[in-house]
C-alpha cells in the first residue's frame, strides 16, 4: 500500500509538469522513452529523479512493440524532445527506452536507433513491465502492463524478476470488440473507449475479452506464489477492470493513478 501512495504521489506529479514544467536548474535530467503501439510517452526527471516535464503523442508508428513505421517514430520523438527543451530551456541529452518482454532480438535494435536518430544518448534498453516495477517498486508479485497489442507480464519474488512474458492481446483487441459491437470504425472506438465517461456502459460489452485477458495472466503465472498483481499500461484505465481481473483470477488487483503513466515514469527511472 505504501509502495503505490508514493507511485500514486509521483505520477500526480508528473500529470502536473505534463501542464506545467519545471523550470528549475538541474545539472542532469533523464528522460524515458516509451515508444507504444497506441501512444508514444516522454517523461523527463531532474538530478533527484523527480519529474520535471512530459509530453505524449497517439500515434501509429509502433505495433505491439514492433516499429512499423520508422521515419514517423523518429519524427514525432524528435518532435516531443524539442517540444520539452524549449519549455526547460535545456537540451535533453540521456534516454532510456523500453520493449514487450521477448522481442528484443526481433525489434531492440529498431528502437535503440528511433531513441538515438531523435538525438538522445541510448543510457538503457529494458522491458516494459520490469520498467514499470522501477516505479511501482514491487517486492513480491505480478506487474501486469496492458498496452494497445500486448499484455507483459513480469513476475517478481524477493525484488528479483523471476519471469517475463509477452501475450498478444490488450486494448487493441478491445476496440476492435466495440467496433464490432456499435458498428463504429476502430478509430472511433478507440476514442470512444478511452473517454472515461463512457467506461461504465462499455464494461458489460468488454468484460468477455477482459476474462480471456484475466486466463492469460492465470495461466502465466501458474507454478509461482503471485499475492498481488499489479496493473499498468493505458488498457488498466478502464474503469473497474482491477475488479474483473482480482474476481477472474482470484488475486488481489492494485493499479495506480494514470497507470498510463507508470511505465515511462519506469523507464525514465532506470536512465
Ligand atoms: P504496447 O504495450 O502494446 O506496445 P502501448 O505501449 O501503446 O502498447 P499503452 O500506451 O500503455 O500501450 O496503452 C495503449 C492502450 O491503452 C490503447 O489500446 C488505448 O486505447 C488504451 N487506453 C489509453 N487510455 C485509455 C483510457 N483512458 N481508457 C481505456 N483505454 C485506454
Amino acid at each position: 500500500k505504501q509502495a503505490l501512495k508514493e507511485c500514486n504521489q509521483f505520477i500526480a506529479d508528473f500529470e502536473k509538469v505534463i501542464k506545467k514544467p519545471k523550470k528549475d536548474p538541474s545539472t542532469i535530467y533523464y528522460t524515458g522513452v516509451d515508444l507504444g503501439t497506441a501512444c508514444i510517452v516522454l517523461a523527463v526527471l531532474d538530478e533527484h529523479f523527480k519529474p520535471v516535464a512530459g509530453a505524449y503523442r497517439y500515434a501509429d508508428v509502433v505495433r505491439d512493440g514492433m516499429v512499423v513505421d520508422y521515419i514517423g517514430a523518429v519524427e514525432i520523438v524528435s518532435e516531443l524532445k524539442a517540444e520539452l527543451e524549449q519549455k526547460l530551456q535545456t537540451e535533453l541529452l540521456y534516454a532510456a527506452a523500453s520493449l514487450p518482454p521477448g522481442t528484443d532480438e526481433l525489434d531492440g535494435g529498431a528502437i535503440k536507433n528511433v531513441v538515438q536518430s531523435a538525438g538522445f544518448e541510448l543510457t538503457n534498453l529494458l522491458d516494459e513491465p520490469t520498467a514499470a516495477n522501477q516505479l511501482l517498486n514491487i517486492t513480491d508479485g505480478a506487474v501486469v502492463d496492458i498496452g494497445g497489442g500486448t499484455t507483459g507480464i513480469s513476475i517478481i519474488e524477493s525484488g528479483r524478476v523471476v519471469k517475463v512474458a509477452d501475450e498478444a492481446t490488450g486494448g487493441t483487441h478491445l476496440s476492435l470488440v466495440l467496433a464490432g459491437a456499435y458498428k463504429f470504425s476502430f478509430d472511433e472506438a478507440e476514442r470512444y473507449k478511452r473517454n472515461e465517461k463512457h467506461h461504465d456502459e462499455l464494461l458489460p460489452t468488454l468484460k468477455p475479452v477482459i476474462e480471456k485477458i484475466s486466463s492469460i495472466i492465470t495461466q502465466q503465472i501458474s507454478g509461482y506464489t503471485v499475492k498481488g498483481i499489479y496493473l499498468v499500461g493505458g488498457t488498466a484505465c478502464l474503469k473497474n477492470i482491477e475488479t474483473i481481473i482480482e474476481k477472474t483470477t482470484g488475486i488481489p488487483t492494485f493499479k495506480p493513478l494514470n497507470p498510463m503513466f507508470a511505465t515511462p515514469l519506469g523507464i525514465a527511472l532506470s536512465c
